[in-house]
């Protein structure tokens, strides 16, 4: 089997397990409906908290499961190969706030958000993006201006995943002031909770796909949050959220193998069923070889995302390495999932079937924590900085 490529260890075989039988259970039945309904089913919350999915790398001491990068990614992928929107909740939360708080939260911070955010009573949020800056996340411009013993928040986050639910949104904002630019050195993480006035839930985009995942604009008018909200240093926060991106491109990678596993299997499935010209589909070599294509790339995708998280466990620097991932699970995943309506044929183009909607949820991982092109990007500014270095 392909993914035996990286022996997995009993705890993990066990936790992944876990993970397959909460998917089959709790989100197969519904998983469809709520893509057609773009609904986002609270319950979801409480359910991934109870088996400790919402604080999988957090240390026992603050009340997570204290398992590596490997296993919590071996497990976000079963949750994907079933609902991708439920897995990117799960990603957010785990990759990038949760992670931000135990890297460079004061022990006040972790005790206050970090513990119920690892318990899954609070649900992370991570906004960076703004609608005038994407790519260029560093050219953001919403304000933080020092006021007493508060910051005063003004400006529009969009996209922010999970934002109708967040019980804590890790906010990127200005802490430099508009007569002294520091660029990425002049931007501040903090801690937003939902509870302060200002705080105002915008609209709710309409997508394509990841339809159970609500994404929505958050607007902060003279929103004050106390100067304990601040995460480190005031300009450091931009440095905090790619170094986190880091980890959290390999979520997405997860979540898009999970996505072209999903497809695969299906597609396999229905080879072996579906008949024309008086014999199942899979007799034709062409249907055989594209198959074989969608495998390969699969397991390819899946082996590069593990090495790169057991490197991470290592604690080695992993920022090629997590881009190459991302990379490569993504364009996977949207060249699997277009495979997979092809076996299907017009069945693939309907609703009756699934593959339709892996196809719509896969294109999102070439586009979010970081475009494709940002990802090439990324590759090649490594391959130089490099050069000369011992690899
Ligand atoms: C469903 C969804 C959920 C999201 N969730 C979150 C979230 O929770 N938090 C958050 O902060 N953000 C989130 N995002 C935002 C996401 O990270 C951005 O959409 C992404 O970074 C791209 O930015 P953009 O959409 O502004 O595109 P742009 O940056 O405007 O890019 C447009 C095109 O230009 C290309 N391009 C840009 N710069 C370059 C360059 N230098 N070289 C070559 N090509 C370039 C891009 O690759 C892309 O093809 C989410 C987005 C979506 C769609």
């Amino acid at each position: 089997m392909a993914w035996a490529l990286t022996p997995l260890t009993e705890e993990q075989r066990a936790i992944q397990s876990t993970a397959r039988e909460f998917a089959k259970r709790e989100l197969a039945p519904f998983a469809d409906e709520w893509d057609e309904n773009a609904h986002f089913e609270p319950a979801i919350i409480t359910k991934l908290a109870e088996l400790g999915f919402l604080g999988m790398m957090v240390p026992e001491q603050y009340d997570g499961l204290g398992l590596d990068t490997l296993t919590y990614l071996v497990a976000l992928e079963e949750i994907a190969a079933v609902d991708a929107s439920t897995a990117v909740l799960m990603s957010v939360h785990n990759s990038l706030p949760t992670q931000m708080l135990l890297r460079w939260g004061t022990e006040e911070q972790k005790s206050r958000f970090l513990k119920p955010m690892a318990r899954g009573e609070l649900l992370g949020a991570f906004a960076l993006s703004e609608p005038d800056s994407g790519s260029d996340a560093a050219s953001l411009r919403m304000q933080a201006t020092r006021d007493g013993d508060c910051w005063v928040l003004n400006g529009t986050k969009a996209w922010v995943s999970s934002g109708t639910h967040a019980g804590v949104v890790m906010t990127m904002a200005r802490t430099d002031t508009p007569e002294d630019r520091k660029g990425a050195r002049g931007i501040g993480a903090f801690i937003i909770t939902p509870d302060l006035p200002g705080y105002i839930v915008g609209k709710k985009e309409d997508k394509m796909g990841l339809r159970a995942s609500p994404t929505v604009q958050l607007h902060f008018e003279n929103l004050r949050v106390p100067k304990q909200n601040l995460l480190g240093e005031p300009g450091l926060g931009f440095i905090y959220a790619m170094q986190s991106l880091d980890a959290g491109r390999l979520g997405i990678a997860a979540q898009a193998v999970g996505i072209a596993q999903a497809a695969l299997s299906h597609a396999s499935k229905y080879a072996a069923e579906r008949r024309q010209f008086g014999k199942p589909i899979k007799e034709f070599q062409a249907i055989q070889f594209r198959l074989a294509d969608m495998a390969m790339k699969v397991a390819a995708s899946r082996a590069l995302l593990r090495a790169a998280a057991t490197a991470r466990d290592r604690g080695q620097q992993i920022r090629q390495f997590s881009a190459m991932a991302k990379l490569m699970a993504s364009e996977t995943a949207m060249w699997v999932t277009t495979q997979a309506i092809q076996i299907f044929g017009g069945y693939g183009y309907v609703k009756e079937y699934p593959v339709e909607r892996f196809f719509r949820d896969a294109k999102v991982t070439e586009i979010y924590e970081g475009t494709s092109e940002i990802q090439r990007i990324v590759i090649a500014r490594e391959l130089y900085s490099h050069l000369g270095g011992d690899r």
